[in-house]
């Protein structure tokens, strides 16, 4: 099933005529915002240059320090009266920035949701649970819109308090959530403590993102509550969600590149990858008006999947988000992403639903700490069985890291919940 047949299988030589020319219009569009006049000059660049894909790569990079840079209005190409709605990134790394949409733009963008509900296999029957943030961050909102262009009943909860989001969910028969993994790990403890089997809800479909998870995670989650999930990336830079997501194959995610253009870098030189190979991810969005961007470096660490999906759509498909380049750390000498730690963990049954990495300074040694929340009926049994088990995580985690973990085992919700993006890793050694 599709939510627009001609664009989601068009063949590529059409498909890359589409963004030729969309990327033409959008940086003659550009030069209206200040920021671009200044940033093309500086960099020598001359757009009427750029008369092919290929010429895209004489494009410098724009990162999210230009965002800072030209904030609040340095990056607008429209005049302010057809801008319609802002939005800011959540600031995970720092200051957060500012996008903004036009009508069109907006449109479009509930477009894009819309088909990427549909290649999940959702329809307008479908009830609509968003338990993403409303307010600023492009989560909320985003799915909303998108939800609605769709036809679903939606429920437009907004994250956090766990008891009324379980209330709505079983009153209205709630088929779908949008949710962070990791709220979705605390909500369904809180759903079972109130005596409710998850597997007797009527939610069949999760959509997760705006956070990195692993496999592992995913599996866990589609267990504990009897459903199906499907991986929603996107960020504020490129419109929100709706950048790329899973079709019912629910092996990759599907960039929709008749908006954007995919490039995959080296980090550390910023040379184009071939497809395949894992890199950062650096997006181009061709269609928007209010705020165009180009070469954007999300710092995201994917690869693009270049065989074609069973499902017939000929956007490529990028594997899911490894780690940002900024998460990784480095204990020892060893690169550590803690994505490898998550995947571990969430694959040993005793564990429970939460954890943090700590990381420590120890004299002239950095050490990683590894809190860990079990499963309650653990802690039911004697020392010895928790003693034998803290060695077997220690050394499940340590054949992964290479590197020796102090591993510090939890009861069940004593490590803060998340209500939206996790807070996953706290590093303690600046302040020693
Ligand atoms: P901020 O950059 O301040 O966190 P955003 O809300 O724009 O603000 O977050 C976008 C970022 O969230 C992405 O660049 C990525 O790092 C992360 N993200 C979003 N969806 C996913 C996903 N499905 N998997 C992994 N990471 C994701
Ligand atoms: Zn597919």
């Amino acid at each position: 099933m599709y939510w627009n047949q001609d664009l989601e299988t068009i063949d590529r030589p059409a498909l890359e005529r589409l963004q030729l020319s969309r990327l033409r219009a959008a940086l003659e569009r550009s030069v209206r915002a200040p920021f671009y006049r200044t940033f093309f000059e500086t960099h020598r660049v001359d757009i009427d240059t750029i008369t092919t894909l290929e010429h895209l790569r004489d494009l410098p990079f724009t990162t999210k320090a230009d965002l800072r840079t030209s904030y609040p209005d340095g990056m607008m190409a429209v005049p302010r009266r057809d801008v319609v709605r802002l939005h800011a990134s959540s600031g995970t790394t720092g200051k957060s920035t500012v996008i903004f949409y036009t009508q069109k733009d907006i449109s479009e963008w509930a477009d894009l949701i819309a088909r990427s509900m549909v290649a999940t296999g959702a329809t307008p029957d479908d009830v609509f649970q968003n338990m993403m943030g409303y307010g600023l961050f492009t989560g909320g909102l985003g799915l909303h819109y998108g939800a609605e262009r769709l036809g679903c009943l939606v429920i437009p909860s907004s994250s956090g308090n766990s008891l009324k989001q379980l209330q709505l969910m079983q009153d209205f028969q709630a088929t779908i959530m949008h949710i962070t993994p990791s709220y979705a790990l605390h909500l369904v403890e809180i759903i079972k403590e109130n005596g409710v089997d998850p597997h007797d809800l009527t939610v069949k479909k999760a959509y997760l993102g705006a956070e990195p998870y692993t496999e592992a995670t995913r599996k866990k989650l589609e267990e504990l509550w009897g459903m199906d999930a499907y991986n929603s990336y996107g960020l504020s830079e490129m419109n929100g969600p709706g950048v790329s997501f899973e079709c019912v194959h629910k092996n990759g995610m599907h960039v929709w590149e008749d908006f954007y253009i995919i490039e995959i870098i080296d980090p550390d030189t910023g040379a184009v990858l071939p497809d395949g190979a894992e890199g950062e991810l650096v997006l181009t969005h061709v269609n928007r008006e209010a705020m165009p961007m180009f070469r954007y470096r999300t710092r995201d660490l994917t690869r693009i999947i270049p065989e074609p999906c069973p499902c017939g759509r000929t956007h490529r498909r990028i594997e899911r988000i490894k780690g940002r380049t900024d998460d990784m750390f480095i204990i020892g000498g060893v690169n550590i992403f803690p994505s490898q730690i998550e995947a571990v963990l969430m694959a040993i049954p005793e564990v429970g639903n939460n954890y943090q990495i700590v990381l420590e300074r120890d004299g002239s040694l950095d050490k990683v700490h590894v809190k860990v929340e079990l499963y309650s009926k653990m802690f039911h049994g004697d020392m010895k069985e928790l003693q034998t088990l803290r060695k077997k995580i220690t050394e499940i985690v340590r054949s992964t890291i290479i590197v020796n973990p102090v591993i510090e085992l939890m009861e069940p919700g004593s490590l803060p919940p998340s209500q939206g993006k996790a807070v996953r890793v706290i590093d303690n050694r600046e302040q020693r």
